[in-house]
Protein backbone atom coordinates (compact mmCIF):
# COMPACT_ATOMS: atom_id res chain seq x y z
CA UNK A 1 0.00 0.00 0.00
CA UNK A 2 1.19 3.55 -0.89
CA UNK A 3 2.40 5.60 1.83
CA UNK A 4 0.40 8.56 2.92
CA UNK A 5 2.32 12.60 2.35
CA UNK A 6 0.71 13.76 5.28
CA UNK A 7 3.75 14.60 8.63
CA UNK A 8 0.52 14.31 11.30
CA UNK A 9 0.07 11.63 13.84
CA UNK A 10 -2.27 9.09 12.31
CA UNK A 11 -6.33 9.85 12.74
CA UNK A 12 -8.89 7.23 13.12
CA UNK A 13 -10.29 6.51 9.84
CA UNK A 14 -13.22 5.55 10.54
CA UNK A 15 -14.64 8.10 13.07
CA UNK A 16 -13.17 10.76 15.36
CA UNK A 17 -9.92 11.08 17.39
CA UNK A 18 -6.46 9.72 16.59
CA UNK A 19 -5.94 6.01 15.23
CA UNK A 20 -4.26 5.20 18.89
CA UNK A 21 -7.19 7.27 21.43
CA UNK A 22 -9.26 5.00 23.52
CA UNK A 23 -12.15 5.59 25.89
CA UNK A 24 -11.56 5.43 29.82
CA UNK A 25 -13.68 2.84 31.71
CA UNK A 26 -16.12 4.97 33.16
CA UNK A 27 -16.63 7.13 29.61
CA UNK A 28 -17.48 3.33 28.31
CA UNK A 29 -19.55 2.48 31.28
CA UNK A 30 -21.29 5.88 31.07
CA UNK A 31 -22.25 4.92 26.40
CA UNK A 32 -23.66 1.73 27.49
CA UNK A 33 -26.01 3.90 29.94
CA UNK A 34 -26.54 5.56 27.02
CA UNK A 35 -27.35 3.34 24.42
CA UNK A 36 -29.50 1.83 26.94
CA UNK A 37 -31.23 4.74 27.05
CA UNK A 38 -31.77 5.32 23.74
CA UNK A 39 -32.84 1.41 23.37
CA UNK A 40 -29.48 0.79 20.79
CA UNK A 41 -28.03 -2.68 20.93
CA UNK A 42 -26.60 -2.20 24.31
CA UNK A 43 -22.94 -3.85 24.28
CA UNK A 44 -22.58 -3.73 20.26
CA UNK A 45 -18.35 -4.27 19.80
CA UNK A 46 -16.98 -2.09 17.62
CA UNK A 47 -15.48 -4.13 14.70
CA UNK A 48 -13.31 -0.92 13.19
CA UNK A 49 -13.33 -1.11 9.35
CA UNK A 50 -9.72 -1.71 8.14
CA UNK A 51 -8.66 -0.20 5.33
CA UNK A 52 -8.14 -2.79 2.88
CA UNK A 53 -12.13 -3.55 3.42
CA UNK A 54 -13.17 0.01 1.70
CA UNK A 55 -15.15 -0.52 -1.48
CA UNK A 56 -13.54 2.25 -3.89
CA UNK A 57 -13.26 3.37 -7.26
CA UNK A 58 -9.65 3.20 -8.34
CA UNK A 59 -8.15 6.59 -9.08
CA UNK A 60 -9.09 8.28 -12.30
CA UNK A 61 -6.19 10.25 -12.71
CA UNK A 62 -2.53 10.31 -13.12
CA UNK A 63 -0.74 13.13 -11.50
CA UNK A 64 1.99 14.58 -13.39
CA UNK A 65 5.38 14.64 -12.75
CA UNK A 66 5.31 18.56 -10.92
CA UNK A 67 3.07 16.98 -8.51
CA UNK A 68 4.14 13.57 -8.24
CA UNK A 69 5.64 14.64 -4.78
CA UNK A 70 3.03 16.32 -3.07
CA UNK A 71 -0.02 13.70 -4.35
CA UNK A 72 -0.96 10.68 -2.94
CA UNK A 73 -3.31 7.65 -3.59
CA UNK A 74 -2.20 6.03 -0.90
CA UNK A 75 -5.81 4.38 0.85
CA UNK A 76 -5.34 5.84 4.36
CA UNK A 77 -5.25 9.39 2.48
CA UNK A 78 -8.55 8.82 -0.09
CA UNK A 79 -10.73 7.23 2.57
CA UNK A 80 -9.88 10.08 5.27
CA UNK A 81 -10.57 13.02 2.81
CA UNK A 82 -14.06 10.68 1.59
CA UNK A 83 -15.83 12.42 4.08
CA UNK A 84 -16.21 14.92 7.26
CA UNK A 85 -17.48 13.81 10.45
CA UNK A 86 -21.32 14.02 10.43
CA UNK A 87 -23.06 11.06 11.68
CA UNK A 88 -23.68 10.02 7.93
CA UNK A 89 -20.16 9.84 7.54
CA UNK A 90 -19.54 7.78 10.34
CA UNK A 91 -22.85 5.22 9.24
CA UNK A 92 -21.00 4.81 5.81
CA UNK A 93 -17.36 4.89 6.76
CA UNK A 94 -18.56 1.79 8.76
CA UNK A 95 -20.03 0.73 5.77
CA UNK A 96 -16.88 0.49 4.13
CA UNK A 97 -18.59 1.82 0.95
CA UNK A 98 -16.46 4.69 -0.78
CA UNK A 99 -18.38 4.92 -4.00
CA UNK A 100 -16.60 9.32 -4.37
CA UNK A 101 -13.44 8.97 -2.83
CA UNK A 102 -10.87 11.98 -4.40
CA UNK A 103 -8.86 10.38 -6.98
CA UNK A 104 -6.15 12.32 -5.53
CA UNK A 105 -5.06 13.79 -2.06
CA UNK A 106 -2.36 16.46 -2.65
CA UNK A 107 -0.50 18.19 0.33
CA UNK A 108 0.35 21.54 -1.42
CA UNK A 109 3.91 23.11 0.40
CA UNK A 110 3.35 26.35 -0.52
CA UNK A 111 1.40 28.71 -2.63
CA UNK A 112 2.96 27.42 -5.87
CA UNK A 113 2.18 24.02 -4.96
CA UNK A 114 -1.52 24.95 -4.92
CA UNK A 115 -1.53 26.94 -8.24
CA UNK A 116 0.02 23.59 -9.98
CA UNK A 117 -2.94 21.70 -8.69
CA UNK A 118 -5.59 24.14 -9.86
CA UNK A 119 -4.00 24.16 -13.62
CA UNK A 120 -4.05 20.48 -13.60
CA UNK A 121 -6.84 20.63 -12.64
CA UNK A 122 -8.32 23.08 -15.39
CA UNK A 123 -6.10 21.03 -18.13
CA UNK A 124 -7.73 17.52 -17.01
CA UNK A 125 -11.84 18.67 -15.89
CA UNK A 126 -11.09 17.81 -12.58
CA UNK A 127 -12.90 19.30 -9.59
CA UNK A 128 -11.16 20.85 -6.07
CA UNK A 129 -11.84 20.74 -2.74
CA UNK A 130 -9.89 22.77 -0.15
CA UNK A 131 -9.36 20.35 2.74
CA UNK A 132 -8.28 21.76 6.38
CA UNK A 133 -9.46 19.22 8.86
CA UNK A 134 -11.82 17.67 7.71
CA UNK A 135 -14.32 18.19 10.15
CA UNK A 136 -17.43 19.26 8.27
CA UNK A 137 -20.46 18.38 9.69
CA UNK A 138 -22.80 18.97 6.64
CA UNK A 139 -20.96 17.34 3.45
CA UNK A 140 -18.55 20.12 3.13
CA UNK A 141 -15.55 18.03 1.93
CA UNK A 142 -17.45 15.17 0.13
CA UNK A 143 -16.23 14.65 -3.37
CA UNK A 144 -19.26 14.16 -4.73
CA UNK A 145 -19.32 16.42 -7.57
CA UNK A 146 -21.76 15.36 -10.04
CA UNK A 147 -20.49 13.28 -13.50
CA UNK A 148 -19.63 16.55 -15.47
CA UNK A 149 -16.02 16.38 -13.56
CA UNK A 150 -13.47 13.93 -15.02
CA UNK A 151 -12.20 13.45 -11.27
CA UNK A 152 -11.78 14.90 -7.98
CA UNK A 153 -8.67 16.02 -6.46
CA UNK A 154 -8.93 17.14 -2.31
CA UNK A 155 -6.06 19.56 -1.22
CA UNK A 156 -5.19 19.25 2.25
CA UNK A 157 -3.80 22.11 3.41
CA UNK A 158 -1.53 20.34 6.55
CA UNK A 159 1.49 21.91 5.53
CA UNK A 160 0.86 25.48 5.85
CA UNK A 161 0.61 25.22 9.80
CA UNK A 162 2.67 27.82 10.60
CA UNK A 163 1.99 30.94 12.28
CA UNK A 164 4.37 33.73 9.91
CA UNK A 165 4.60 36.73 12.25
CA UNK A 166 3.26 38.34 15.31
CA UNK A 167 2.59 42.13 15.66
CA UNK A 168 2.18 42.38 19.63
CA UNK A 169 1.74 46.35 19.32
CA UNK A 170 -1.27 46.05 17.28
CA UNK A 171 -2.11 42.32 18.99
CA UNK A 172 -2.65 41.05 15.36
CA UNK A 173 -0.47 37.61 13.87
CA UNK A 174 -0.34 36.85 10.85
CA UNK A 175 -1.26 32.81 10.50
CA UNK A 176 -1.14 30.29 7.25
CA UNK A 177 -4.68 28.45 6.56
CA UNK A 178 -3.50 24.19 7.65
CA UNK A 179 -2.96 25.36 11.00
CA UNK A 180 -4.98 23.44 13.66
CA UNK A 181 -6.12 25.03 17.02
CA UNK A 182 -3.52 23.46 19.23
CA UNK A 183 -0.67 24.56 16.14
CA UNK A 184 -1.44 27.82 16.28
CA UNK A 185 -2.23 28.26 20.02
CA UNK A 186 1.02 26.76 20.89
CA UNK A 187 2.95 28.74 18.75
CA UNK A 188 0.78 32.73 20.11
CA UNK A 189 1.23 30.75 23.78
CA UNK A 190 5.58 31.92 24.34
CA UNK A 191 3.66 35.72 23.48
CA UNK A 192 1.31 35.80 25.78
CA UNK A 193 -1.26 35.47 23.20
CA UNK A 194 -4.23 33.40 22.34
CA UNK A 195 -6.55 33.38 19.40
CA UNK A 196 -9.53 32.44 21.85
CA UNK A 197 -11.51 30.40 19.27
CA UNK A 198 -12.35 27.44 20.54
CA UNK A 199 -14.78 25.12 18.71
CA UNK A 200 -15.34 21.74 20.15
CA UNK A 201 -13.68 20.53 16.72
CA UNK A 202 -10.36 22.76 17.80
CA UNK A 203 -8.25 19.70 17.79
CA UNK A 204 -8.76 18.62 14.39
CA UNK A 205 -10.09 21.92 12.94
CA UNK A 206 -7.99 24.64 10.92
CA UNK A 207 -7.72 28.31 10.89
CA UNK A 208 -8.63 27.99 6.73
CA UNK A 209 -11.40 25.74 7.34
CA UNK A 210 -13.16 28.00 10.41
CA UNK A 211 -12.84 31.30 8.01
CA UNK A 212 -14.10 29.32 5.24
CA UNK A 213 -17.36 27.93 7.32
CA UNK A 214 -17.96 31.15 9.57
CA UNK A 215 -17.21 28.75 12.98
CA UNK A 216 -18.24 29.49 15.93
CA UNK A 217 -16.00 29.17 19.22
CA UNK A 218 -17.56 27.92 22.88
CA UNK A 219 -17.36 31.38 24.42
CA UNK A 220 -20.93 32.75 24.21
CA UNK A 221 -20.60 36.17 23.43
CA UNK A 222 -18.19 38.88 22.25
CA UNK A 223 -15.23 37.58 20.08
CA UNK A 224 -16.05 34.42 19.55
CA UNK A 225 -16.58 34.32 15.86
CA UNK A 226 -14.10 33.84 13.68
CA UNK A 227 -15.93 36.58 11.36
CA UNK A 228 -14.75 38.92 14.06
CA UNK A 229 -11.61 37.81 14.93
CA UNK A 230 -10.23 38.54 10.71
CA UNK A 231 -8.66 41.39 9.99
CA UNK A 232 -7.21 40.48 6.52
CA UNK A 233 -7.87 37.16 4.12
CA UNK A 234 -5.71 36.30 1.81
CA UNK A 235 -7.08 33.63 -0.86
CA UNK A 236 -5.53 32.01 -3.95
CA UNK A 237 -8.76 31.71 -6.36
CA UNK A 238 -8.04 29.70 -9.75
CA UNK A 239 -8.05 33.36 -11.43
CA UNK A 240 -5.16 34.47 -8.81
CA UNK A 241 -4.57 35.94 -5.63
CA UNK A 242 -6.99 37.99 -4.26
CA UNK A 243 -5.76 39.91 -0.83
CA UNK A 244 -7.55 42.02 1.78
CA UNK A 245 -5.71 45.47 3.22
CA UNK A 246 -5.22 44.68 7.05
CA UNK A 247 -7.40 47.58 8.84
CA UNK A 248 -8.97 47.71 12.45
CA UNK A 249 -11.76 48.59 10.05
CA UNK A 250 -13.33 50.77 7.12
CA UNK A 251 -16.02 52.21 6.01
CA UNK A 252 -15.04 51.41 2.17
CA UNK A 253 -17.84 50.08 0.48
CA UNK A 254 -18.77 45.96 0.59
CA UNK A 255 -16.02 44.71 2.46
CA UNK A 256 -13.62 42.14 0.38
CA UNK A 257 -13.00 39.88 3.86
CA UNK A 258 -17.40 39.37 3.80
CA UNK A 259 -16.82 37.52 0.77
CA UNK A 260 -13.90 34.93 1.36
CA UNK A 261 -14.98 34.75 5.08
CA UNK A 262 -18.04 31.51 4.56
CA UNK A 263 -17.11 30.64 1.07
CA UNK A 264 -16.78 26.94 2.09
CA UNK A 265 -14.15 26.43 -0.50
CA UNK A 266 -16.28 27.33 -3.63
CA UNK A 267 -14.14 30.46 -4.03
CA UNK A 268 -10.32 29.72 -3.55
CA UNK A 269 -8.20 28.45 -1.00
CA UNK A 270 -7.66 30.61 1.68
CA UNK A 271 -3.67 30.46 2.58
CA UNK A 272 -3.10 32.84 4.97
CA UNK A 273 -4.81 35.39 7.15
CA UNK A 274 -4.25 38.37 9.66
CA UNK A 275 -6.48 37.28 12.80
CA UNK A 276 -6.72 39.58 16.31
CA UNK A 277 -5.26 38.21 18.78
CA UNK A 278 -5.84 38.61 22.59
CA UNK A 279 -4.09 38.72 25.70
CA UNK A 280 -4.92 35.19 27.77
CA UNK A 281 -7.04 35.53 30.20
CA UNK A 282 -6.10 35.57 34.01
CA UNK A 283 -9.41 37.01 36.06
CA UNK A 284 -12.20 34.61 35.94
CA UNK A 285 -15.48 34.26 37.48
CA UNK A 286 -18.08 31.23 37.53
CA UNK A 287 -21.84 29.97 38.33
CA UNK A 288 -24.17 27.18 37.80
CA UNK A 289 -27.53 28.17 38.17
CA UNK A 290 -30.74 26.15 38.46
CA UNK A 291 -34.32 27.26 37.27
CA UNK A 292 -37.82 25.60 37.73
CA UNK A 293 -38.68 25.86 34.24
CA UNK A 294 -36.65 26.90 31.01
CA UNK A 295 -38.89 29.76 30.09
CA UNK A 296 -37.55 31.39 33.65
CA UNK A 297 -34.05 30.11 32.89
CA UNK A 298 -34.42 31.84 29.07
CA UNK A 299 -35.53 35.33 30.81
CA UNK A 300 -32.75 35.13 32.43
CA UNK A 301 -30.23 34.47 29.61
CA UNK A 302 -31.87 37.13 27.76
CA UNK A 303 -31.78 39.75 30.80
CA UNK A 304 -28.14 39.00 31.00
CA UNK A 305 -27.63 39.35 27.54
CA UNK A 306 -29.16 42.77 27.05
CA UNK A 307 -26.98 44.34 30.20
CA UNK A 308 -23.80 44.26 28.55
CA UNK A 309 -22.08 42.18 30.83
CA UNK A 310 -20.75 39.87 27.68
CA UNK A 311 -20.54 36.52 29.73
CA UNK A 312 -17.55 34.31 28.58
CA UNK A 313 -19.95 31.41 28.50
CA UNK A 314 -23.74 31.34 29.13
CA UNK A 315 -25.10 27.68 28.49
CA UNK A 316 -28.36 27.21 29.42
CA UNK A 317 -28.74 23.45 29.24
CA UNK A 318 -32.26 22.87 28.90
CA UNK A 319 -33.51 20.11 31.62
CA UNK A 320 -33.35 17.12 29.05
CA UNK A 321 -29.85 18.37 28.04
CA UNK A 322 -28.43 18.75 31.75
CA UNK A 323 -29.15 15.37 32.82
CA UNK A 324 -27.63 13.94 29.22
CA UNK A 325 -24.21 15.63 30.15
CA UNK A 326 -24.48 14.68 33.79
CA UNK A 327 -25.36 17.55 35.05
CA UNK A 328 -29.08 18.53 36.73
CA UNK A 329 -32.13 16.14 38.24
CA UNK A 330 -34.39 16.07 35.01
CA UNK A 331 -36.47 18.78 36.35
CA UNK A 332 -34.70 22.17 36.51
CA UNK A 333 -32.93 24.15 33.33
CA UNK A 334 -29.32 24.92 34.17
CA UNK A 335 -27.53 28.19 33.22
CA UNK A 336 -23.11 27.41 33.47
CA UNK A 337 -22.17 31.22 33.29
CA UNK A 338 -18.73 32.46 33.40
CA UNK A 339 -16.55 35.57 33.25
CA UNK A 340 -12.95 36.20 31.71
CA UNK A 341 -10.72 39.06 31.35
CA UNK A 342 -6.89 39.44 31.09
CA UNK A 343 -7.37 43.32 32.35
CA UNK A 344 -10.10 43.72 35.56
CA UNK A 345 -11.03 41.00 38.34
CA UNK A 346 -14.55 39.98 37.38
CA UNK A 347 -16.36 39.94 40.58
CA UNK A 348 -18.72 43.18 39.34
CA UNK A 349 -20.05 41.52 36.82
CA UNK A 350 -20.85 38.23 38.02
CA UNK A 351 -22.66 39.64 40.94
CA UNK A 352 -24.96 41.76 38.59
CA UNK A 353 -25.65 38.33 36.28
CA UNK A 354 -26.66 36.74 39.68
CA UNK A 355 -29.11 39.36 40.33
CA UNK A 356 -30.41 39.01 37.31
CA UNK A 357 -30.96 35.19 37.60
CA UNK A 358 -32.36 35.50 40.77
CA UNK A 359 -35.17 37.87 39.47
CA UNK A 360 -36.12 34.95 36.95
CA UNK A 361 -36.15 32.58 40.44
CA UNK A 362 -32.37 31.22 39.66
CA UNK A 363 -30.84 29.69 42.49
CA UNK A 364 -27.57 28.40 43.05
CA UNK A 365 -25.36 26.98 45.92
CA UNK A 366 -22.77 29.57 47.22
CA UNK A 367 -20.05 26.68 46.67
CA UNK A 368 -21.10 27.03 42.91
CA UNK A 369 -20.48 30.75 42.37
CA UNK A 370 -16.53 31.13 42.17
CA UNK A 371 -14.19 33.75 41.18
CA UNK A 372 -10.27 32.93 40.62
CA UNK A 373 -9.06 29.93 39.34
CA UNK A 374 -11.65 27.54 40.90
CA UNK A 375 -13.91 28.55 37.94
CA UNK A 376 -12.86 24.99 36.26
CA UNK A 377 -14.78 22.94 39.76
CA UNK A 378 -18.15 22.17 39.99
CA UNK A 379 -20.97 21.90 37.59
CA UNK A 380 -19.07 24.67 34.58
CA UNK A 381 -15.87 22.01 34.88
CA UNK A 382 -18.17 18.63 34.68
CA UNK A 383 -20.32 20.28 31.38
CA UNK A 384 -16.54 21.41 29.99
CA UNK A 385 -15.04 17.81 30.05
CA UNK A 386 -17.95 16.04 28.70
CA UNK A 387 -18.26 18.84 25.92
CA UNK A 388 -14.41 18.39 25.00
CA UNK A 389 -15.33 14.35 25.04
CA UNK A 390 -18.56 14.24 24.07
CA UNK A 391 -17.17 13.68 19.78
CA UNK A 392 -15.36 10.54 20.72
CA UNK A 393 -18.90 8.75 21.54
CA UNK A 394 -19.92 9.30 18.40
CA UNK A 395 -17.58 6.83 17.33
CA UNK A 396 -19.23 3.86 19.29
CA UNK A 397 -22.79 5.32 19.18
CA UNK A 398 -23.54 4.84 15.38
CA UNK A 399 -22.08 0.77 15.35
CA UNK A 400 -24.40 0.02 18.84
CA UNK A 401 -27.25 1.12 16.31
CA UNK A 402 -27.97 4.84 17.98
CA UNK A 403 -28.73 7.88 15.65
CA UNK A 404 -27.07 10.64 17.45
CA UNK A 405 -26.94 14.40 15.90
CA UNK A 406 -26.92 17.43 16.38
CA UNK A 407 -27.90 20.79 14.61
CA UNK A 408 -28.38 24.52 15.51
CA UNK A 409 -29.94 27.80 14.67
CA UNK A 410 -30.52 31.00 15.79
CA UNK A 411 -33.46 33.33 16.14
CA UNK A 412 -34.77 36.52 17.62
CA UNK A 413 -36.13 36.53 21.37
CA UNK A 414 -39.62 37.37 20.10
CA UNK A 415 -39.91 34.16 18.44
CA UNK A 416 -38.14 32.03 20.50
CA UNK A 417 -40.33 30.43 23.04
CA UNK A 418 -42.61 29.09 20.06
CA UNK A 419 -39.61 27.76 18.35
CA UNK A 420 -38.33 26.33 20.96
CA UNK A 421 -41.52 24.21 21.39
CA UNK A 422 -42.12 23.97 17.68
CA UNK A 423 -38.80 22.68 16.75
CA UNK A 424 -38.58 20.13 19.48
CA UNK A 425 -42.33 19.06 18.49
CA UNK A 426 -41.44 18.58 15.01
CA UNK A 427 -38.12 16.48 15.93
CA UNK A 428 -40.00 14.22 18.02
CA UNK A 429 -42.19 13.98 15.44
CA UNK A 430 -40.31 13.18 12.82
CA UNK A 431 -38.30 10.72 14.80
CA UNK A 432 -41.34 8.62 16.25
CA UNK A 433 -42.24 8.55 12.56
CA UNK A 434 -38.88 7.50 11.03
CA UNK A 435 -38.33 4.97 13.84
CA UNK A 436 -41.48 3.85 15.31
CA UNK A 437 -40.22 5.09 18.99
CA UNK A 438 -39.64 8.28 21.11
CA UNK A 439 -36.56 9.55 21.06
CA UNK A 440 -34.47 11.77 23.28
CA UNK A 441 -34.49 15.71 21.73
CA UNK A 442 -32.38 18.73 23.85
CA UNK A 443 -31.51 21.93 24.09
CA UNK A 444 -28.70 24.08 24.98
CA UNK A 445 -28.15 27.83 23.88
CA UNK A 446 -24.59 28.23 22.54
CA UNK A 447 -23.93 31.51 21.91
CA UNK A 448 -26.67 34.24 22.97
CA UNK A 449 -26.88 38.07 21.52
CA UNK A 450 -28.77 41.07 23.08
CA UNK A 451 -31.32 40.37 19.75
CA UNK A 452 -31.37 36.65 20.44
CA UNK A 453 -30.28 32.85 21.19
CA UNK A 454 -28.88 30.64 19.26
CA UNK A 455 -30.14 27.38 20.17
CA UNK A 456 -28.30 23.83 19.63
CA UNK A 457 -30.42 20.71 19.48
CA UNK A 458 -29.20 17.18 19.97
CA UNK A 459 -31.39 14.32 19.30
CA UNK A 460 -30.94 10.50 19.57
CA UNK A 461 -33.04 7.84 17.95
CA UNK A 462 -33.14 4.42 17.90
CA UNK A 463 -31.33 2.97 14.71
CA UNK A 464 -31.61 -0.76 14.24
CA UNK A 465 -30.78 -3.56 16.00
CA UNK A 466 -29.38 -5.91 13.76
CA UNK A 467 -26.49 -3.34 12.89
CA UNK A 468 -28.38 -2.48 9.37
CA UNK A 469 -26.65 0.79 8.61
CA UNK A 470 -28.23 1.43 5.01
CA UNK A 471 -31.56 1.11 7.17
CA UNK A 472 -30.32 3.34 10.10
CA UNK A 473 -29.01 5.85 7.48
CA UNK A 474 -32.27 6.44 5.42
CA UNK A 475 -34.14 6.84 9.31
CA UNK A 476 -31.09 9.57 10.05
CA UNK A 477 -31.88 11.06 6.44
CA UNK A 478 -35.73 11.52 7.00
CA UNK A 479 -35.01 13.06 10.82
CA UNK A 480 -32.41 15.24 9.45
CA UNK A 481 -34.23 16.68 6.06
CA UNK A 482 -37.47 17.24 8.69
CA UNK A 483 -35.08 19.36 11.32
CA UNK A 484 -33.55 21.72 8.30
CA UNK A 485 -37.18 21.87 6.84
CA UNK A 486 -38.71 22.79 10.59
CA UNK A 487 -35.77 25.74 11.31
CA UNK A 488 -36.06 27.12 8.21
CA UNK A 489 -39.80 27.15 8.48
CA UNK A 490 -40.01 28.32 11.86
CA UNK A 491 -38.07 31.64 10.49
CA UNK A 492 -34.11 30.54 12.12
CA UNK A 493 -31.30 29.80 10.14
CA UNK A 494 -30.76 26.11 8.98
CA UNK A 495 -27.13 26.76 10.47
CA UNK A 496 -25.31 29.00 12.94
CA UNK A 497 -21.91 27.65 12.39
CA UNK A 498 -21.95 24.16 10.84
CA UNK A 499 -21.72 25.75 7.99
CA UNK A 500 -24.06 25.32 4.71
CA UNK A 501 -22.19 22.34 2.52
CA UNK A 502 -24.50 20.08 1.26
CA UNK A 503 -26.37 18.88 3.59
CA UNK A 504 -27.75 22.13 4.77
CA UNK A 505 -28.99 23.13 1.21
CA UNK A 506 -32.23 20.64 0.72
CA UNK A 507 -34.87 22.42 2.67
CA UNK A 508 -32.86 25.28 4.27
CA UNK A 509 -30.19 27.13 2.18
CA UNK A 510 -31.66 27.46 -0.99
CA UNK A 511 -35.21 28.56 0.48
CA UNK A 512 -33.45 30.66 3.60
CA UNK A 513 -31.48 33.23 1.15
CA UNK A 514 -32.65 35.59 -1.47
CA UNK A 515 -32.91 34.51 -4.73
CA UNK A 516 -30.89 37.77 -6.08
CA UNK A 517 -28.22 37.04 -3.38
CA UNK A 518 -27.12 33.55 -4.87
CA UNK A 519 -27.26 34.46 -8.51
CA UNK A 520 -25.04 37.49 -7.20
CA UNK A 521 -22.90 35.48 -5.27
CA UNK A 522 -22.56 32.94 -8.92
CA UNK A 523 -21.99 35.46 -10.51
CA UNK A 524 -18.65 36.55 -8.30
CA UNK A 525 -17.63 32.88 -8.22
CA UNK A 526 -17.88 33.02 -11.98
CA UNK A 527 -15.19 35.81 -12.08
CA UNK A 528 -13.09 33.99 -9.37
CA UNK A 529 -13.83 30.30 -10.72
CA UNK A 530 -14.68 31.13 -14.39
CA UNK A 531 -14.33 26.91 -15.11
CA UNK A 532 -16.02 26.35 -12.12
CA UNK A 533 -13.70 23.96 -10.29
CA UNK A 534 -13.81 24.83 -6.49
CA UNK A 535 -15.81 22.50 -4.36
CA UNK A 536 -19.04 22.12 -6.57
CA UNK A 537 -22.42 21.39 -5.15
CA UNK A 538 -21.35 23.60 -1.93
CA UNK A 539 -23.27 26.23 -1.04
CA UNK A 540 -24.65 26.88 -4.80
CA UNK A 541 -25.54 24.79 -8.11
CA UNK A 542 -22.35 24.94 -10.49
CA UNK A 543 -24.31 25.06 -13.68
CA UNK A 544 -21.88 25.49 -16.26
CA UNK A 545 -20.67 22.27 -14.91
CA UNK A 546 -24.22 20.42 -14.20
CA UNK A 547 -23.26 20.20 -10.24
CA UNK A 548 -25.87 20.70 -7.99
CA UNK A 549 -25.85 19.40 -4.17
CA UNK A 550 -24.71 16.03 -4.02
CA UNK A 551 -23.93 14.24 -0.82
CA UNK A 552 -26.16 11.84 1.21
CA UNK A 553 -29.32 14.25 1.46
CA UNK A 554 -29.48 14.59 -2.11
CA UNK A 555 -29.36 11.52 -4.93
CA UNK A 556 -26.32 8.96 -3.22
CA UNK A 557 -27.84 7.22 -0.28
CA UNK A 558 -25.79 4.34 -1.07
CA UNK A 559 -28.34 1.79 -1.52
CA UNK A 560 -32.24 2.06 -1.21
CA UNK A 561 -33.42 1.23 2.40
CA UNK A 562 -35.39 -1.73 3.15
CA UNK A 563 -38.48 -1.27 5.23
CA UNK A 564 -38.14 -2.53 8.80
CA UNK A 565 -38.56 -5.73 9.62
CA UNK A 566 -42.30 -5.85 11.90
CA UNK A 567 -41.41 -5.65 15.14
CA UNK A 568 -37.55 -4.73 14.65
CA UNK A 569 -38.53 -0.78 14.83
C1 LIG B 1 -17.39 16.95 16.89
C2 LIG B 1 -17.50 18.24 16.14
C3 LIG B 1 -17.64 19.43 16.82
C4 LIG B 1 -17.76 20.63 16.11
N1 LIG B 1 -17.86 21.79 16.83
C5 LIG B 1 -17.96 22.97 16.16
C6 LIG B 1 -18.06 24.19 16.88
O1 LIG B 1 -18.02 24.22 18.12
N2 LIG B 1 -18.15 25.34 16.17
C7 LIG B 1 -18.16 25.33 14.81
O2 LIG B 1 -18.23 26.39 14.22
N3 LIG B 1 -18.09 24.19 14.10
C8 LIG B 1 -17.96 23.01 14.74
N4 LIG B 1 -17.87 21.84 14.02
C9 LIG B 1 -17.88 21.88 12.56
C10 LIG B 1 -16.46 22.04 11.95
O3 LIG B 1 -15.47 21.67 12.90
C11 LIG B 1 -16.25 23.46 11.48
O4 LIG B 1 -17.06 23.71 10.36
C12 LIG B 1 -14.79 23.82 11.16
O5 LIG B 1 -14.71 25.20 10.96
C13 LIG B 1 -14.25 23.09 9.95
O6 LIG B 1 -12.84 23.28 9.91
P1 LIG B 1 -11.90 22.24 9.15
O7 LIG B 1 -10.53 22.78 9.18
O8 LIG B 1 -12.09 20.88 9.70
O9 LIG B 1 -12.49 22.35 7.68
P2 LIG B 1 -12.92 21.19 6.68
O10 LIG B 1 -13.93 20.31 7.32
O11 LIG B 1 -11.73 20.56 6.12
O12 LIG B 1 -13.63 22.07 5.55
C14 LIG B 1 -14.84 22.74 5.80
C15 LIG B 1 -15.17 23.64 4.59
O13 LIG B 1 -14.20 24.66 4.47
C16 LIG B 1 -13.47 24.55 3.24
N5 LIG B 1 -12.06 24.82 3.57
C17 LIG B 1 -11.29 24.21 4.50
N6 LIG B 1 -10.07 24.77 4.53
C18 LIG B 1 -10.07 25.76 3.60
C19 LIG B 1 -9.10 26.70 3.16
N7 LIG B 1 -7.87 26.77 3.70
N8 LIG B 1 -9.46 27.55 2.18
C20 LIG B 1 -10.69 27.52 1.64
N9 LIG B 1 -11.64 26.66 2.01
C21 LIG B 1 -11.34 25.79 2.99
C22 LIG B 1 -13.73 23.15 2.74
O14 LIG B 1 -13.65 23.08 1.34
C23 LIG B 1 -15.13 22.89 3.27
O15 LIG B 1 -16.11 23.44 2.44
C24 LIG B 1 -17.74 20.63 14.70
C25 LIG B 1 -17.58 19.42 14.02
C26 LIG B 1 -17.45 18.24 14.72
C27 LIG B 1 -17.27 16.95 13.98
Amino acid sequence: MAETRGHRRQLRHWGWGYADETLTAAEREQLQRLVATVGGAGDAAVVPPQLHEYRMPPPRLQAPDRLDAIVSTAAYDRVTHAYGKSFADLVRLQLRDVPHPPDLVAFPRSEDDITAVLDFAAGCGAAVIPFGGGTSVCGGVEPDVGGDYSAVISVDMQYLNRVLEVDRTSRAALIEGGALGPELEAALKPHGLTLRHFPQSFQFSTLGGWIATRAGGHFATHYTHIDDLVESVRMLTPQGVMESRRLPGSGAGPAPDRLMIGSEGTLGFITRSWVRVQDRPTFRASASIAFPAMAQASGAVRAISQAGLFPSNCRLLDPVEAVMNGVGDGRTALVVLAFESADHPLDAWLSRALELAADHGGSWEPAAAHSGEQHRAGAAGAWRSQFLRAPYYRNYLTPAGVIADTFESAITWDRFEGFYAAVRERLASAIRTATGADGIVSCRFTHIYPDGPAPYFTFYARGTKNGDMVSMLARWRDIKLAANAAVTDLGGTVTHHHAVGRDHRPAGYDRQVPHLFRTAFAGARQVLDPAGLMNPGVLIDTPLRGATCGGVLRGTLLHDAAPPAPGER
